[in-house]
């Protein structure tokens, strides 16, 4: 399992935590794997900058203190992962009308996959149809993201009223 989660991620701070956190997640595959592969797929830094324009798909954030001094994705909400299961209902409210949620961290490995697998699950749970049709996650997270060249904003709003910036 480990070449999966390794695969092209440029580690920078996060790496010791994320680490950490990838035991975690192999010791989880067995039972939610199928879970996790039912209801949650990965996009790539390409296909979300092209789709990111759209007005259906929202980018959710869930690092933690990180966002404030490594900037972010522009448009990207912000849902720390620390306090992210209290928050769904805000967050549900915020994308009301948005069809695909993207998740990232600083690597998506942990706190990103983790995050969309706790609203899976809460959707799962509630039976409400709040017209959320995808959710997914950014493949190496914010770090690929930046490390690949793509647009980096650095606003202090949250959320990023930016719809692209350099
Ligand atoms: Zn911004």
């Amino acid at each position: 399992m480990k070449a999966v989660f390794k695969f092209c991620c440029t580690s920078k701070d996060g790496e010791e935590k994320e680490e950490k956190g990838e035991e975690i997640v192999k010791k989880k595959t067995t039972e939610e794997e199928k879970e996790m592969a039912r209801t949650i797929s990965f996009i790539t830094g390409p296909q979300l900058l092209s789709l990111k324009r759209l007005p259906t798909i929202a980018v959710v954030d869930v690092r933690d203190d990180e966002r404030s001094y490594d900037g972010h994705i522009s448009g990207s909400l912000h849902y720390a992962s620390d306090t992210f299961s209290q928050d769904i209902p805000k967050l549900l409210h915020e994308v009301k009308g948005k069809e695909t949620l993207v998740f990232h961290c600083a690597l998506s490995q942990v706190r990103g996959p983790s995050c969309a697998r706790r609203l899976a699950n809460y959707l799962e749970e509630s039976k409400e149809d709040v017209g959320i049709k995808n959710i997914m996650v950014l493949e190496c997270g914010f770090n690929g993201w930046e490390a690949s060249g793509r647009p980096v904003c650095r606003c202090a709003n949250a959320p990023c009223k930016e719809s692209e910036s350099a």
